[in-house]
């Protein structure tokens, strides 16, 4: 039974999106590009429990960087360091995919990319005005790896 359930959910890859098991924007937890790495804010990033941390610039839907947790590791916190001065040293590539990205694709994606972390964008032309790229949220290895073993 349990099997058979496998099975259905790595059928499914091929038909489900991102858009299906992202996380959503508003769900995220990030940082601003601004922020300082003191107690408190390391304190917060720790009990986040989250490995990767997308940092924006000044709103939420603009990631510029991702963090990783292991990046803090010979950060004190009482030199109070600019996350800027991690994010630019480490500078780990964004990975961004589209909303109608296949889940059997993504899997492929993070199996031969390093990151594990992709945000996904769509193109919004509902407004009067130019179509835009949008940031719906983020998907993980995790999300897609739910999808197959989850039993329903
Ligand atoms: P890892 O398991 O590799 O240590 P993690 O526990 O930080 O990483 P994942 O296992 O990749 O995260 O993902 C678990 C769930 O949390 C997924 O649904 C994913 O979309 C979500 N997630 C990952 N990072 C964040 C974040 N920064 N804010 C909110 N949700 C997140
Ligand atoms: P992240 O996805 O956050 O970058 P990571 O690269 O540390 O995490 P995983 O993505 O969990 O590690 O695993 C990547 C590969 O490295 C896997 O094949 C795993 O078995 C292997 N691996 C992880 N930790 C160790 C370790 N301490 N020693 C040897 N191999 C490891």
């Amino acid at each position: 039974k349990e099997e058979l359930n496998i099975i259905q959910g790595a059928l499914e890859l091929r038909s489900k999106t991102v858009e299906e098991v992202l996380t959503p924007l508003t769900d995220c937890f990030m940082l601003a590009s601004d922020a300082v790495l003191d107690f408190n804010s390391m304190s917060e990033i720790m009990q986040s429990g989250y490995t990767r941390i997308p940092v924006f610039e000044n709103e939420r839907s603009n990631i510029v960087d991702i963090l990783f947790v292991k990046d803090l590791a010979f950060v004190d916190p009482d030199d109070c360091t600019p996350l800027k001065t991690i994010t630019q040293f480490y500078k780990h590539p964004l990975h961004c995919v589209f909303n109608d990205t296949k889940l059997d694709a993504m899997l492929e994606e993070f199996k031969k990319g390093k990151s594990h972390l992709a945000i996904v964008q769509r193109v919004n032309n509902e407004g009067e005005g130019d179509p835009f790229y949008e940031v719906m949220g983020i998907v993980t290895l995790e999300d897609v790896i739910e999808e197959i073993i989850k039993s329903e």
